[in-house]
């Protein structure tokens, strides 16, 4: 925070008070570039198609008989979720008739409030001395007592009525039963383990990437990491468009029918104001994955160009502004980022942290070192991330910390600098050195790899496309 002389009026008279009106005027500019009676008619039929689609496919149950979602590997997730909403559904309807009446020996009661597992019992008609008989047989059937509000009961009975067995699943990957034997119950636990199966999703951007990547289906930590992949060629605190495109082939874990988790990102697309940049996830022969465009290139460059994805910048670079707090021209040395309190900022490239820590008006800081001509430097951070530390080194896109207003700041914001040998510089305006390409010696595996998930993804736009015409 150098000061310079004051003759020159600020250039950007755009102050950090201005950027602690944050949320009024984000709105203000979010209505400026997205006017919501303007929405509907600058849509695309791309995109309405592609909504009405997707409503079709949240409301359908048979929407698993439509084309895409009866392709082998990729499912829908809308349909996916729709279907855990409908058994939650089922699971309610079932507790309010208490039991299934289907089968007399098969009867399933579904926690509610209120209820141990005395009163589950009472409800298939078996004595408390069951109960009793069950609860002691084993020192780990008391998990059957730790119910949760919805839990299902799976009991068997025998035709006269006694317990055979008891079943329920306690998490999407466990499940636990009793089942009577010659010497009473015996307690098991089965865990599964969960598959891996890919999914797709395509998105066409109408208000924010967030909104957008939601409205897919793709789940929020997929649109962390497909922005961290693109982040490196697409500003997404600045470049994002209405109309702008992407797709994905994503990872999925599936155990018992349900998406428990997600993995990594296999491939994406992302069409940015025309520009269409690819990325493919490559895992070479050392076992070291990283992102390549679909011929080969790396994504990785030198210095990712925003430390914060989804911010807005609230003052730039420039050598005379009038500070927000001191009220007196000074130099701005580098672009504030304006984002909710909380949000991580990223490590601008791999390096070695010079200081993370206080330091005066910058608030919590963290300095890093990139080689030995790179340094860049983050203020007013709420906190530093777990493992961030002085002395400590960092990779690049590693979450060093989260947006706040310590030191000199009136609103949560990020101030970002870049220096060359010392020097500051402008990090919007700096052309940023790219990484390798893949080696010659792996790339006839890399595109054996990757040609086939940039095919599918046009396969599966097709056919996604096709059926929102019918
Ligand atoms: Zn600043």
């Amino acid at each position: 925070m150098t000061t310079e002389p004051p003759k020159a009026p600020p250039l950007y008279p755009k102050t950090h008070l201005l950027a602690a009106s944050g949320i009024a005027a984000l709105l203000s500019l979010a209505l400026l570039v997205f006017p919501s009676s303007d929405v509907e008619a600058k849509r695309t039929t791309l995109s309405l198609d592609l909504d009405s689609s997707s409503e079709q496919l949240t409301q359908d149950q048979d929407a698993s008989d439509t084309p895409q979602a009866t392709n082998d590997v990729t499912e829908s997730p809308f349909a996916q979720i729709e279907n855990s909403v409908d058994d939650s559904r089922k699971a309610a309807q079932a507790a309010s008739s208490a039991e299934t009446a289907k089968d007399p020996q098969h009867r399933e009661v579904v926690v509610a409030k209120g209820d141990t597992l005395s009163t589950l019992f009472e409800k298939v008609g078996l004595p408390a001395s069951t109960v009793n008989e069950v609860l002691s047989s084993d020192k780990q059937a008391k998990q059957f007592t730790q119910l949760k509000r919805d839990q299902k009961l799976e009991f068997e009975l025998t035709p006269d009525g006694q317990l055979n067995k008891l079943h329920s699943n306690i998490s999407d990957m466990e499940s636990i039963a009793l089942t009577k034997g010659a010497k009473g119950f015996t307690f098991k636990r089965i865990t599964t383990k969960p598959v891996i199966r890919s999914a797709y999703v395509h998105g066409v951007i109408n208000s924010s990437l967030s909104q957008s990547a939601a409205r897919a289906g793709l789940p929020h930590s997929m649109t962390m990491d497909m922005a961290s992949v693109f982040g490196y060629d697409i500003d997404f605190a600045q470049d994002i468009r209405q109309g702008d495109e992407f797709d994905v082939i994503y990872e999925q874990k599936v155990a018992n029918g349900k998406v428990v988790a997600t993995g990594n990102i296999l491939s994406a697309r992302f069409t940015n104001r025309g520009k269409t940049y690819t990325a493919v996830r490559y895992t070479n022969k050392q076992g070291n994955s990283s992102y390549y465009t679909a011929d080969g290139n790396s994504m990785r460059k030198a210095f990712i160009r925003t430390p914060v994805d989804f911010a807005r910048i609230s003052s730039r670079f420039s050598m005379g502004r009038k500070h927000p707090i001191l009220n007196k021209i000074r130099a701005h040395k580098g672009v504030d980022y304006a984002a909710p309190r909380g949000t991580p900022i990223k490590a601008a490239g791999d390096g070695k942290v010079l200081l993370a820590g206080r330091r005066g008006g910058y608030g919590n800081t963290v300095i890093i070192q990139h080689g030995n001509t790179y340094r860049t430097l983050y203020g007013h951070m709420q906190g530093f991330a777990k493992g961030v530390r002085t002395g400590g080194n960092v990779k690049q896109g590693q979450i060093i910390g989260y947006i706040g207003t310590t030191g000199l700041s009136t609103g949560p914001h990020l101030h970002y600098e870049f220096q060359v040998n010392g020097v500051h510089v402008d990090p919007l305006g700096r052309k940023l050195p790219m990484a390798d390409p893949i080696a010659k010696a792996e790339r006839t595996r890399f595109l054996q790899q990757s040609q086939p998930l940039m095919a599918r993804m046009d396969q599966e736009r097709a056919t996604m496309l096709a059926s929102a015409k019918r």
